[in-house]
């Protein structure tokens, strides 16, 4: 077997990441499983590579120079990227984030497959950014509490929350972006789209409560002469919330280029605190140099346990939901929640979740064609939206499937019963598909299907009915029935025989 230190030489040459994951016929190696001598030259290479990679990027204002060292901790499989002293920016934010975000996404495309760290933390001389700028803590949850409330309890919120759109740089008076027009499509204009959707289901299918961070309305915001769902959530809700500047107006740095922005990032959990989100979804799509990386990736608030649940459950359910699509059966999710320190998810009332999913590199030509395209994001959206309804049932990620259809018994033009137990967690409506394996001479059988509209616990009953005009006839039927739920989630098909004894 090749070495760790072997396949991540040849990761970082020129082979693409797929053929060597298939390779390599082991799980990925925690970093307690590495040898001392590996981990060394692991931290070396990665230390070469992230050094690359930050320099191909501008330095951040208050930056002198950057300095890579990398730390791989086998205790809590966490990796330390450490900037150096020089490397301080002047301000703790959305640039340090962007920064400290990238140089993470280049470690994990490295490590993808072979070493297993499921959390990241940038540091400056060994510091946190916080020992440096400290962190202005979420002022009041000081929630909404105008709503009125239903008979049967509060509705449940959840916060949807489209990444970046448009700013305004108070010291270049422009309203700008900050992410790159790559493969046709730009992460702030395409996020507001998979937002929509998860909204739509999560309203629809779970009946829940949404709160977006951002709008999807079409009318033009007049000082940027944009619409306004190309807006961030800062410009958003100061349009909304003008009395709470508190929610989008929470730094005082609007002499700082990046100042809106960081304004922004605070925004949408200190909006989540105000509208007593319990949930928050923080959507984004993932760009690296190396563009040959692929698939979602979920994130947590380090320390926070429940969120590492909340988004493995919203991981394990955009599995289920992508890869049912043909075109997207090969869609890579990476199961394993990581946890990083990101502005959205640290400032959410503790005890509420958050999750932060990447749904896809916009830096790789496949996945950004998926993140344009409609079948993709409603697939996408739909297991957001499911992994939030399972966390909220408290039930767990389970495959779909049908357990049996028990063979029945029955007489000729009286309708009988026969039941499905199924396992896993459709979302319904589901539809019961029938069709004819085998079919008895001098009856006529068809393919079919029924469907079930309210949620029903496993079995399902179904009726048959053989209706025949001669007297005497009967007949014994084999059929393949699969349910194929509300997201386009299909059961494998199952065998049931049954016979229509004449009636007497
Ligand atoms: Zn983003």
């Amino acid at each position: 077997m090749k070495t760790v230190a072997a396949l991540l030489l040849a990761l970082t040459s020129s082979a693409p990441l797929s053929a060597l994951a298939d390779n390599l016929h082991t799980p990925a190696r925690r970093a307690p499983e590495l040898p001392t001598s590996e981990r060394a030259e692991v931290e070396t290479l990665l230390d070469r590579e992230l050094q690359q990679a930050v320099e191909s990027e501008p330095l951040l204002p208050g930056q002198k120079k950057v300095v890579i060292t990398t730390t791989l901790n086998p205790g809590n499989r966490e990796m330390l990227i450490d900037l150096g002293r020089d490397a301080v920016p002047a301000t703790a934010g959305a640039a340090s984030e962007r920064q400290c975000h990238f140089l993470m996404t280049e470690a994990i495309s490295i490590l993808k497959d072979a070493v297993r760290i499921d959390g990241y933390t940038c540091t400056y001389g060994g510091k946190d950014i916080f020992y440096y700028h400290p962190d202005l803590p979420a002022t009041t949850p000081a929630a909404d509490t105008t709503k009125e409330e239903r008979q049967d309890g509060p509705p449940v919120v959840v916060m949807v929350s489209a990444g970046h759109g448009y700013f305004y740089n108070g010291v270049s008076r422009q309203w700008e972006t900050r992410r790159p027009l790559m493969n046709g499509m730009r992460e702030d204009f395409v996020t507001p789209y998979f937002a929509r959707d998860v909204a739509a289901d999560l309203i629809n299918k779970s009946h829940m409560s949404v709160a977006k961070a951002r709008t999807n309305e079409a009318t033009i915001h007049a000082p940027s002469n944009q619409p306004w769902w190309r807006m961030s959530a800062r410009t958003w809700l100061e349009s909304q919330y003008p009395d709470n500047p508190e929610i989008w107006n929470s730094l005082n740095n609007d002499n700082d280029p990046d100042g809106h922005e960081d304004d922004d990032i605070r925004a949408r959990p200190l909006f989540a605190n105000h509208v007593n989100a319990s949930y928050s979804l923080h959507i984004h799509t993932n760009g690296s140099t190396n563009t040959s990386i692929r698939g979602t990736l979920g994130f947590y608030q380090r320390d926070r346990q429940d969120d590492a649940r909340f988004v493995a459950r919203m991981l394990c359910s955009m599995k289920e939901t992508i890869q049912a699509h043909p075109f997207y059966r090969n869609w890579s999710v990476d199961l394993q929640p990581r946890y990083g320190n990101y502005g959205e998810l640290r400032l959410t009332d503790p005890s509420k979740r958050a999750a932060l999913i990447e749904v896809g590199f916009h830096s790789n030509a496949q996945d950004a064609t998926a993140l344009k395209s409609e079948a993709f994001r409603t697939a996408a959206a739909a297991g957001m939206a499911k992994g939030i309804r399972l966390y909220h049932e408290g039930k767990n990620c389970e495959t779909f499937k049908i357990d049996s259809i028990p063979d029945v018994i029955g007489s000729v033009n009286t309708p009988f019963s026969y039941l499905i137990s199924y396992s896993g967690n459709p979302t319904y409506p589901v539809k019961v598909y029938s069709q004819p394996v085998s079919c008895p001479s001098g009856w006529s059988c068809s393919r079919f299907h029924r469907t079930v509209n309210s949620p029903t616990r496993s079995p399902i009953t179904q009726e048959i009915n053989c209706s025949s005009n001669n007297v005497g006839q009967s007949g014994t039927f084999r059929y393949k029935r699969w349910l194929v739920d509300a997201d386009g989630v299909s059961t494998a098909p199952f065998e049931q025989t049954y016979t229509c004894n004449a009636a007497m």
